[in-house]
């Protein structure tokens, strides 16, 4: 379990300082302060850094001019830590009024929330139960994923007060509309479609003569181990690809990918310039020029 979390501020005089921590006695210095906020980047640009300090390993959460981190304890998996740092987050009210009060809280709330996700508590809640169930059964084979290009419409300027909940920040939006506070206009277009109104996209990969969707892609890949580039076929279920050169296998995960040419298994053209179809992810409609353009943005403006 996580041993301590701080809270720090940016000062435009002074830089960052420390805020606050819990438990107190394991305070941060200002130096490590400094650290833990350029582990954001120069411009604060990433949500997420990671800071090796003296203590241990420090991962935070930026929302500008605030900064919540947390010292992890040693021998645990960061990216636990961190997908229970996101889900922490919205429940932090980073305006509150004692500091001290909101990171006794939060520390508590991550240990809840850390319990909840793992070991027997995890596979008490029912959901898991139930899926863990189909999978034992075969009823559900694997977990596969769906690979959806979601479009999503923010807020920036509204952000900054309104919190990050870039869905909520725009029924917030809505709601002041409603309330006569706000006036919607239209502002730039927006992939909708027009048979179902959703716009949600998966995108395919056709053969550029004959149109065929059975494509084999042929990957150049770097081999970590032996560092040379080689071409293999990727396709589903592999775990690992073995390297034609060193003969040693690598994980899939571990590859990096340089180039990707897909080969079509009808006509033989090999063309890393395939047509590329936009479908609608929720009624399967091939999205036309129209309908990347049906939607459109709305800007908020005060009722004057
Ligand atoms: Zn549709
Ligand atoms: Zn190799
Ligand atoms: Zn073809």
């Amino acid at each position: 379990m996580p041993k301590a979390i701080f809270s720090i501020w940016w000062d435009d005089n002074l830089g960052p300082m420390v805020g606050r921590s819990y438990p107190e006695a394991t305070p941060l210095t200002s130096e490590e302060a400094v650290t833990v906020f350029m582990g954001h980047g120069v411009n604060q640009e990433s949500e997420i850094g990671y800071s090796k300090l003296q203590q241990g390993l420090v991962i935070s959460y930026m929302r500008s001019p605030a900064c919540v981190a947390v010292l992890v304890e040693e021998q645990e998996e960061a990216s636990v830590v961190e997908r229970n740092l996101r889900r922490l987050v919205p429940h932090i009210d980073f305006d509150a009024d004692s500091w001290d009060d909101e990171l006794a809280k939060s520390f508590r709330l991550l240990h809840e929330l850390m319990k909840e996700t793992s070991g027997d508590e995890l596979l008490a809640n029912p959901g898991v139960k139930k899926l863990v169930e189909e999978l034992v059964t075969g009823r559900i084979d694997s977990v596969r994923p769906e690979h959806v290009l979601r479009t999503s419409h923010r807020y920036p300027a509204a952000r900054d007060f309104l919190g990050t909940d870039d869905e909520e920040v725009a029924r917030l939006l809505h709601d002041l509309e409603d309330a006569g506070v706000l006036i919607s206009k239209t502002y730039g277009r927006s992939l909708e479609c027009r048979q179902c109104g959703d716009s949600n996209v998966t995108i395919e990969l056709l053969c550029p003569r004959c149109q065929s969707e059975d494509l084999h892609k042929v990957f150049n890949v770097f081999c970590p181990r032996c560092s040379t580039q080689f071409h293999a076929v990727i396709v589903d279920d592999l775990s690992e690809v073995t390297c034609i050169h060193c003969k040693t296998p690598v994980k899939v995960s571990e590859l990096s990918v340089i180039d990707v040419e897909p080969l079509c298994n009808k006509c033989g053209t090999a063309s890393n310039d395939p047509k590329i179809v936009f479908r609608c992810a929720t009624c399967g409609k091939q999205l036309d020029g129209a309908d990347l353009l049906a939607g459109t943005g709305l800007s908020f403006h005060f009722r004057r």
